[in-house]
């Protein structure tokens, strides 16, 4: 075993491989760009070493500065991580000719994979079912036309260097085959300097399902399967082991052929072999074609460990030190279901997109495991992945492990930034996910059902209020009482566009009304602290002025500064009305003025603020309602304009 490894990566997987380290006694060295400085990583390892930079052309593709760094700290092996450079075989040659061992497979046995049409060709000569199509190098249209007719359409047009789903095109009948194949070309000549691509027939609603295989350089095992069909644009978002409705023949048939495809090109490592099922007709052993073989540790490796009681990062630094397979294939078995679901910092309704932010808060459930790389603080910046966790549960069952999937989701908490956290747990609740009966599609079809996110609740808003006056953490709730001397205050909350008018009412002792839009929510105190219209309250975290209040879905909440809050927002057309409860200051104007919109027609104040409200068009006062000093309702009509001439 090696007394010292370098992890040429950041995030999770560094933190992931570091904690084995750890186990095995190892000393872990972490490297870092100049942003990730003071990152989990780092605080982990034993040494770090600073490539600078933030970008990962700058920081984590740079092999000669890692080579030098692990040089510098007396590693003897680097662990690549997956991404960056995990499947760069000049790298591993880089890596190999400074001396050092690289914790993965040969350069030769990445190139064989590297390119979708030889690994095809290499996989249907090692006897493993492959997709039928044409992976020839003859690139002419016409021949590549007159093979797509051969194959049968729909058929999938593929850029044999290519990558998440770039360069990739489905062309359902012949007349948009000219056009699809001009635009993947010219896609992945752009992405990866080749415009070659492969034709192969389209597989409807097809699963994709995975197997682990490691091996020592001459013998490979598998680990079973594991199944990503919940995807999003090809993207992988909840994973699980074993494929739901797997039987043990076609798990034979699977596996087998995946300790073919890595022996057949001396794998040694960790690997994963994909292939595309037609589950259209329930799962058959002669139902499943090889698609192609990522050459490193997974992101989703963890549901394998569940099920297996393997630390595969382990048996990675163990075969990369010269031993053996650490067991043979009888030794292995299933236990149990397992589910990774990956936690992003994406904003959902956006489209998904990629958000950014400081995590005030972060924590997860004690029961699930949850590989990550960032801790309350920290930040998710522009620079890298989104990801902020991999949450991981085992059951004894697929549908115990589901459960404790939907409960783990609820109980993970993050303040500070958006996540698709609700999206997981809207996909967790997925009637055709929990019956196992899944497909590339299915995210697809439900999209708008799994992006829905319910409206807010007066008992959640009023959870909100009691925490952003700090009502919440009072130790007993007579301070609560003595806290507030005027028994009435009132808060504006905005939740997105939405604005709530809130006002307590201290009723006694550990007694509050919250009226939220007018609806009243009962706040007690007792035993098991506050209870909210009889239902407990959730957990609520609050910076600055804004509470988050964690469930499912989360809602974050933010107090308005009163004088933000538009005073014309409560003004309709003819009728000008307090947009809040409070004292009517001032009124300018009397009955027969002409006013314009915009003018000043009164002030009203209200949470120790006063707030102008101004004329919503032009037009003659007809009846003023309020005088100065006179106390007024949310929604008290103040002002009255003339009905205007049509
Ligand atoms: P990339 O390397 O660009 O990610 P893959 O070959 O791994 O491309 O395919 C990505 C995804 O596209 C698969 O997980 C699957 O959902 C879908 N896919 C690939 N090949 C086919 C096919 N022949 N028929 C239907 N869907 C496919």
């Amino acid at each position: 075993m090696f007394d010292t490894i370098l992890i040429a990566n950041r995030g999770e997987i560094a933190c992931r491989v570091i904690d084995t380290c750890r186990r095995l006694g190892v000393r872990a060295v972490a490297v870092h760009s100049d942003v990730d400085a003071q990152a989990r990583h780092v605080e982990m390892a034993d040494v770090a070493v600073s490539l600078g930079g933030a970008t990962p052309a700058e920081s984590y593709l740079r092999g000669d500065a890692i080579i030098a760094a692990a040089q510098a700290t007396g590693a003897q092996a680097i662990h690549p991580g997956y991404g960056f450079l995990s499947e760069n075989p000049d790298f591993v040659d880089a890596v190999e000719a400074a001396g050092l061992v690289f914790i993965g497979p040969s350069a030769s046995a990445i190139r064989a994979m590297g390119l979708k049409d030889a690994a095809k060709a290499l996989m249907a000569e090692a006897g493993v079912p492959v997709v039928p199509g044409y992976q020839g190098s003859d690139q002419s249209p016409d021949v590549l036309a007159k093979e797509a007719d051969a194959i049968g359409y729909p058929v999938l047009i593929k850029a044999v260097a290519g990558g998440g789903g770039k360069g990739m095109r489905l062309v359902e009948a012949p007349k948009g085959f000219a056009d699809a194949l001009a635009s993947a070309q010219s896609e992945a000549k752009t992405a990866f300097g080749n415009p070659h691509v492969l034709i192969e027939k389209y597989i409807t609603s097809p699963r994709h399902i995975e197997v682990q295989v490691f091996g020592d350089g001459g013998r490979a095992v598998h680990l079973f399967e594991r199944d990503c069909s919940l995807q999003r644009r090809h993207q992988k978002v909840i994973e699980e082991a074993p494929a739901p409705g797997m039987t043990p023949k076609m798990r034979d048939a699977m596996g087998q052929a995946a300790v073919r495809a890595a022996e057949a090109i001396g794998y040694k490592g960790a690997g994963t072999v994909e292939f595309i099922v037609d589950g259209s007709d329930g799962l058959r052993p002669d139902g499943f074609w090889f698609m192609e073989m990522n050459t490193r540790l997974q992101v989703e490796h963890p549901v394998t460990e569940a099920i297996t009681g393997v630390d595969l990062v382990e048996w990675q630094l163990r075969v990369a030190s010269g031993e053996p397979l650490p067991c043979s294939q009888e030794d292995l078995s299933i236990a149990g279901h397992s589910f990774e679901a990956r936690l992003y910092a994406e904003d959902v309704p956006a489209g998904f997109l990629p958000a950014t932010g400081r995590l005030s808060h972060l924590a997860f459930p004690e029961e699930a495991r949850a590989d990550t790389g960032v801790r309350t603080g920290d930040v998710i910046s522009p620079h890298y992945d989104p990801m902020i966790a991999k949450v991981i549960v085992h059951g004894s069952s697929r549908a115990v492990a589901l459960r404790k999937l939907r409960r783990a989701l609820s109980a993970t908490q993050v303040a500070g930034t958006v996540t698709n956290l609700a999206f997981l747990g809207a996909l967790a609740r997925h009637a055709g996910f929990s019956a196992g009966d899944v497909d590339t599609g299915l995210i697809g079809r439900d999209l708008a059902a799994l992006t829905d996110v319910p409206d807010l609740t007066p008992v959640v808003a009023a959870q909100a209020v009691l925490a952003l006056i700090g009502l919440d953490r009072a130790p007993r709730p007579l301070d609560g009482f003595a806290l507030w001397s005027p028994v009435m205050q009132d808060l504006a909350l905005a939740c997105g566009d939405d604005m709530l008018c809130c006002q307590i009412t201290t009723c006694g002792p550990g007694e509050i009304d919250v009226a939220v839009n007018g609806q009243i929510v009962a706040a007690r105190h007792g035993a098991n602290g506050w209870r909210f219209d009889g239902q407990p309250g959730a957990a609520v975290f609050v910076e600055d002025e804004s509470a988050t209040v964690f469930g499912d879905p989360t809602f974050v909440l933010r107090r308005l500064d009163p004088l933000d809050v538009d005073a014309g927002a409560g003004t309709s057309g003819d009728l000008v009305e307090a947009p809040m409860p409070g004292l009517v200051r001032q009124v300018f104007v009397s009955a027969g003025a002409e006013v314009a919109k915009g003018d000043r027609l009164a002030i009203l104040e209200a949470m120790k603020m006063e707030h102008s409200l101004l004329a919503a068009r032009d037009g003659v006062v007809a009846e003023v309602m309020a005088e100065a000093g006179s106390q007024v309702e949310a929604g008290a009509v103040l002002i009255r304009l003339e009905e205007e001439d049509i």
